[in-house]
């Protein structure tokens, strides 16, 4: 028997495809984590409660409070390309959700098993149905539900090579899932955020909205940090067309820790710039008498066209326009207050 040579092109099915695309998405329990509360802020919840078993690998369950999903959506909400929050590719110059995609449930489904619980408002009852691989496995049933959303997702990665869904470093992923939720709650004061462990009796993670964004700092991080902040603020002082406002915390002199913490959000969007976290931990280390690492929270707030939020799947990092610009400012904001915190400090030591 010849085989067929040289080798014929076909087309990938679709559910291959997927399996292949969706860990660009998910790349780790984490990201569905993210996915997954930024679904639930999207749907203007003030209440947001995560529970993790094995690191995210058995199970991730989001509850929240929001607007909930119309019964008529239920059936193309896992498919691709499916989102309630885009219609226009124009819409994406000014958008203020956090997704826009509609690919992170239909990704999750393809690696997981998805099951949705959800009332909407003036409804009775709410409805139940799990997913697998983009599509509904059943019609949705109706069920007793409180206002919002459940979303559960049970065994991800399970069809996925050993790398992936191997448990050994579940507990790394369990504390990174803490270390998100805590970020989000950091930023959002009027959110009540908490994570547990599945069955565990006590949260590792609680707050509760209406606290002070430094109260909460206090209750996740510590007093230790919460102690040594001090508030910044720094808004564009040059004409159009840059215009941008920031406010956030930094640690003074005193402050010592071994690695830096950096919660950066931009429009609200909690994402990572590498380059000005670099640019800020330069100035520390010169800064600094000892050598330790800072603790920054950062908001920036710009116009939406100053900012690309599609250069990644993910969405994790951005790309923004006049970047040294910004950087700039931030950081000869940050030299500054880091100064007259060194000289409060050595005047403290001299007394
Ligand atoms: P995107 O967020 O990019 O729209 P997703 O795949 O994350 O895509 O979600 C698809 C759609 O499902 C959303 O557009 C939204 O309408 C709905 N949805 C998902 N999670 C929630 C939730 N927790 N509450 C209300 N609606 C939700
Ligand atoms: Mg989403």
């Amino acid at each position: 028997n010849s085989p067929e040579y040289p080798p014929k092109i076909h087309r990938l099915s679709h559910s291959v495809v997927k399996r292949i695309t969706a860990g660009d998405v998910i790349q780790r329990p984490l990201s569905a984590v993210k996915e997954l509360i930024e679904n639930s802020l999207d749907a203007h919840s003030t209440n947001i409660n995560v529970i993790i078993k094995n690191g995210g690998l058995k199970l991730i369950q989001v509850n929240d409070n929001g607007h909930g999903i119309r019964y008529e959506d239920l059936p193309i909400m896992c498919e691709r390309h499916t989102t309630s929050k885009l219609l226009m590719f124009e819409e994406l110059m000014r958008m203020k959700t956090m997704g826009f995609r509609g690919e992170a449930l239909s990704s999750i489904s393809h690696l997981g098993h998805v099951t949705v619980t959800t009332i909407t408002q003036g409804h009775v009852h709410g409805y139940r149905v799990s997913y697998k691989d983009g599509a509904m496995e059943h019609e949705p049933k109706p069920c007793a539900a409180v206002k919002g959303t459940q979303i559960m997702v049970e065994n991800l990665f399970y069809n996925m090579v050993a790398s992936k869904k191997t448990s050994q470093n579940s507990h790394g992923d369990y504390t990174k899932i803490v270390d998100l939720v805590s970020r989000f709650a950091i930023h959002h004061i009027n959110v009540s955020f908490s994570c547990r462990k599945h069955k565990a009796t006590r949260p590792d993670i609680h707050t509760t909205a209406a606290s002070s964004r430094l109260d909460i700092i206090r209750s996740v991080y510590g007093v230790e940090v919460a102690r040594s902040l001090m508030k910044i603020e720094a808004a564009d002082n040059n004409p159009a067309p840059s215009v941008f406002e920031m406010h956030g915390f930094m640690s003074n002199a005193s402050y010592a820790a071994k690695k830096m913490t950096m919660i950066l959000f931009i429009n609200d969007r909690l994402v990572e710039w590498s380059a000005l976290k670099r640019a800020i931990e330069v100035v520390y280390t010169k800064k600094m008498h000892k050598a330790s690492k800072p603790f920054v929270y950062i908001s920036i707030v710009l116009p939406p066209d100053q900012i690309d939020v599609n250069i990644h799947a993910s969405k994790k990092e951005v790309s923004i326009l006049n970047q040294e610009v910004i950087i700039e400012q931030i950081k000869s904001m940050v030299k500054s207050r880091l100064r007259s915190s060194n000289e409060a400090q050595s005047f403290e030591e001299q007394i």
